[in-house]
C-alpha cells in the first residue's frame, strides 16, 4: 500500500480541482487545495471537453453529474462536429462538415467548475485567500515549504503547481534551477531557465461573449428577412472563417446561452510584448467593427453580446521538465495554450489524471516522491508540448491559412483547410490517455524493483 503522506496543491481551477478530486482518491493522500481568490471562480464563458477527456472525467466518476447539465449527450457514435463556412464576405459558403468519434461536449465553465467543488470529499481541505508567494525546500526530510503573500507558511511533502498561466511554482522552480545552474558555472542554461519563466504572447486576440439565446430570438423576430440560424443544442455547431479570424458559436447551458469565441491572429506579432492589459471587457462596437464586411448572420448574432471581453493569447513556452525536488506543474502553469483545439483544459485534467494515478499506486512513498514526478512529467511533457504546437497550427487552418492554397478565391479547394484540421485534430477523438498511464505505472514498478545481484 501506498505510504502515507501529505501533499499539497495549490491554484483552484479546473486543472487544480481535478487533480484534488482525483487524488482524494486515495484515502492516504491528504489533500489541500490553496486558493488566492477569495472563492472558487471561472470566468463565464464556455468550454469543450473531447472525448478522450471525457473517458477520464467518467473513470473520476463526474459522468453522470456533467451529463445532467448538457442537452449535448455523450455518445460514441460518429457525429458532425462542426460546420466550417467562409464568412467573411457579404453571403457565407460552408465548405466542409468535421466529423468525429464522439461528441465535443460544451459546457458553461462555471457549471463544470461546480461539479468538480461538488465532487470533492469532505476531507479535502481547501483554503481561500491564500496566495503563494514561493516556496523551499528540505530535499533530505522530503518537505517542500509554501510561503504565502500574507507571510504564513504550511509544509508538505508534494507541492503541485496549478495556479495558471502567471504561476508562482513556475516563476520559483525556473529561479531555482537558474541559480543551480549558475552556481555549475552554467551560465547560458542558468539566463535559459529565467527566460523560459514568461509566457509569451501569440500575437491572437480573442474576444469571448455570451448570449442569451432569447435575445437572438428577439432579434430574429424583429428581422424576418434576415432568415438567422438560432444555434440550437441539436444543431451542428458553425465556425464562421475568415483571413486569420475565426469565429465559434455554440449553445451552452442547456440552450439557454450561447457562446461566441471570436479569434484574431496576427502571426507576425506572434512573440511580441502584447501592448496593454490580458484583459479587457470593451464596447460591443469594437467586436462589430473587427468583423466588418462580414455575413449578416454573423453580424446579427454579435450584435447580440453583451459585455465581451478582449483577451490576449498567451501560451507558455516549453519546458523540458515541469518538476524541482518534490514540486511539479500541472495545466496552465505547464503548458498554457491558444484555445484551438479547444484542449488546455483537457491537457489539465489528462496532468491530474496520471499524476494521481502515480502519487496513489501502492510503491510510491515519501522516499521516492521525486522519482515519481519526473515520471509523470516525462510521460506528460511531450504529449502537452505537442497539442501545445498543433493548437497554433489549427489556429493557422482556421485562419484558412494553408500552404498553396490562396482561400481569398480558390473556394473549390477549401476542403483542403477541413481535411488539414481533421488530420491535426483527431488525436483529441481517435486516441485515449491509457497508454499514457500504463507507461507510466509500468515505468514506476520497474524503477522499483529490486536490482538483481551479479
Ligand atoms: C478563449 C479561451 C477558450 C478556451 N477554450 C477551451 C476549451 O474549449 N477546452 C479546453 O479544454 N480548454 C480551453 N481553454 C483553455 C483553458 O481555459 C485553460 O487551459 C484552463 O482553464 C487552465 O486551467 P488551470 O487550472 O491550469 O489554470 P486556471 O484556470 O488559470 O486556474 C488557476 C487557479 O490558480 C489560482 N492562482 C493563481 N495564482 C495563484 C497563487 N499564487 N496562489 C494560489 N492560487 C493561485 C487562480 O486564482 C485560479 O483559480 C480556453 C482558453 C481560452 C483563453
Amino acid at each position: 500500500m501506498a505510504a502515507s503522506y501529505r501533499k499539497a496543491d495549490h491554484g483552484g481551477g479546473i486543472g487544480g480541482l481535478a487533480a484534488a478530486v482525483a487524488l482524494s482518491r486515495f484515502p492516504d493522500i491528504e489533500v489541500s487545495v490553496f486558493e488566492a481568490a477569495k472563492e472558487f471562480t471561472e470566468v463565464g464563458a464556455g468550454i469543450g471537453v473531447w472525448p478522450r477527456v471525457w473517458k477520464l472525467l467518467a473513470y473520476l466518476g463526474l459522468d453522470d453529474d456533467l451529463a445532467s447539465i448538457s442537452a449535448t449527450k455523450p455518445t460514441q457514435d460518429e457525429v458532425d462536429t462542426f460546420i466550417f463556412r467562409k464568412a467573411d464576405q457579404p453571403e457565407g459558403l460552408d465548405f466542409y462538415k468535421l466529423r468525429s468519434r464522439g461528441t465535443l461536449l460544451r459546457y458553461h465553465r462555471p457549471d463544470v467548475l461546480q461539479v468538480l467543488i461538488d465532487n470533492l470529499p469532505a476531507h479535502c481541505k481547501t483554503y481561500f485567500n491564500r496566495r503563494l508567494q514561493t516556496y523551499t525546500q528540505d530535499r533530505a526530510k522530503g518537505t517542500v515549504q509554501l510561503v504565502f503573500s500574507d507571510g504564513s507558511t504550511e509544509t508538505c511533502n508534494v507541492l503541485i503547481g496549478s495556479d495558471g498561466i502567471k504561476s508562482s511554482v513556475r516563476r520559483t522552480m525556473l529561479t531555482n534551477k537558474s541559480e543551480e545552474a549558475a552556481s555549475k558555472g552554467k551560465l547560458e542554461d542558468a539566463e535559459r531557465f529565467m527566460q523560459l519563466i514568461e509566457p509569451t504572447w501569440t500575437g491572437i486576440v480573442a474576444y469571448r461573449a455570451l448570449i442569451p439565446t432569447q435575445r437572438l430570438q428577439d432579434y430574429k423576430d424583429a428581422h424576418p428577412e434576415m432568415n438567422i440560424r438560432i444555434p440550437q443544442t441539436n444543431s451542428t455547431p458553425i465556425m464562421y472563417m475568415g483571413q486569420h479570424i475565426n469565429v465559434v458559436v455554440y449553445p451552452i447551458s442547456s440552450g439557454k446561452l450561447i457562446n461566441i469565441g471570436a479569434f484574431h491572429a496576427k502571426p507576425e506579432l506572434a512573440g511580441t510584448n502584447f501592448p496593454g492589459p490580458w484583459v479587457e471587457t470593451i464596447p460591443n462596437d469594437e467586436l462589430l467593427a473587427a468583423h466588418d464586411g462580414w455575413e449578416p448572420e454573423l453580424q446579427a448574432i454579435l450584435r447580440c453580446a453583451y459585455t465581451p471581453s478582449r483577451w490576449a493569447v498567451h501560451m507558455a513556452q516549453p519546458l523540458e521538465s515541469w518538476v524541482d525536488g518534490n514540486v511539479a506543474l500541472l495545466g496552465d502553469s505547464a503548458h498554457a495554450m491558444s484555445p484551438q483545439q479547444a484542449s488546455g483544459a483537457g491537457q489539465a485534467i489528462e496532468d491530474a489524471y496520471l499524476l494521481a494515478t502515480l502519487l496513489g499506486h501502492r510503491l510510491t512513498r515519501i522516499e521516492n516522491i521525486n522519482q515519481v514526478l519526473n515520471i509523470y512529467s516525462d510521460v506528460r511533457v511531450p504529449v502537452a508540448t505537442e497539442v501545445q504546437h498543433r493548437s497554433l497550427v489549427n489556429g493557422s487552418y482556421f485562419g484558412l491559412q494553408l500552404e498553396g492554397l490562396d482561400s481569398t478565391r480558390e473556394h473549390d479547394r477549401l476542403h483542403e483547410i477541413g481535411d488539414a484540421v481533421v488530420e491535426n485534430w483527431n488525436w483529441a477523438w481517435a486516441t485515449t490517455l491509457d497508454p499514457s498511464i500504463s507507461e507510466a505505472v509500468k515505468r514506476l514498478e520497474a524503477s522499483q524493483r529490486p536490482r538483481a545481484h551479479l
